[in-house]
């Protein structure tokens, strides 16, 4: 089972792909996390993409590609993966397919007025990855991690001027990969403005079909 995760910020992705890629036995691949994780390890990596991503423009193509290349070569993704934010551009998709090509590519579909909102409402756990949503998905007790007990933050990409950008750069750089994948005939599309137990429930039927 090979699946992409496409959609914009704050589309739901990385809630519903997780919970995916635990039913199904198959590794979470997600290039953010990945890139936050060398950040806050202070890795030759992190200091390369920081001031990029807090500013939420992309990491360079060449870099985030060898990146992917590397982690899906590792034994537990011969069975299949889920990736989650990757690929974000055409080069990005076509060295993707030259390389590892995808079952499926589902699109979350929604609108930029909500996921602003939502972004804004975004709380994660810098411990265990899990996020939460002050307004439509509070955790049980305020500003900690359900999961873990981690002490909740906001993501610096997440404030305003950033949000703006990162949804920018998404219709240019990004939005294109609907139309082809659509042409490729892998796409399917989620209606992402609904609860995430019910985008849950339809990726989950989509992907016990393949
Ligand atoms: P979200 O989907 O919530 O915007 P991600 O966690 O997927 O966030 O990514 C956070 C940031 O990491 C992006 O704004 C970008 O700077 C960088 N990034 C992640 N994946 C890629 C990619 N495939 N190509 C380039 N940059 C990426
Ligand atoms: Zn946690």
């Amino acid at each position: 089972m090979k699946l992409i995760f496409l959609g914009p910020p704050g589309a739901g992705k990385g809630t519903v792909s997780v919970k995916a890629a635990l039913t199904f036995g198959v590794p979470h691949i997600s290039t953010g996390d990945i890139f936050r994780d060398a950040i806050r390890h202070g890795t030759e990596l992190g200091h390369a993409v920081k001031d990029l991503i807090d500013a939420g423009q992309l990491v360079p193509d060449e870099l985030t590609v060898d990146l992917v290349r590397e982690r899906l070569d590792e034994p537990d993704a011969a069975r299949g993966w889920m990736l989650d934010g990757f690929p974000r551009t055409i080069p990005q998709a076509e060295a993707l397919d030259a390389f590892r090509p995808e079952d499926r590519v589902i699109d979350f579909a929604i609108d930029d007025a909500i996921v602003i909102a939502r972004l804004s409402g975004r709380r994660v756990c810098p411990r265990c990855g899990a996020s939460f949503n002050v307004v439509s998905m509070p955790p049980k007790e305020e500003g900690r991690c359900d999961a873990c007990g981690g002490k909740l933050e906001t993501r610096v990409d997440d404030r305003e001027e950033s949000v703006r950008s990162r949804i920018e750069v998404y219709r240019e750089r990004t939005a294109p990969l609907i139309g082809y994948y659509e042409r490729k005939g892998t796409l399917v599309r989620v209606d992402a403005d609904r609860p995430a137990p019910l985008v849950l429930a339809d990726v989950l039927a989509l992907a016990g079909s393949l």
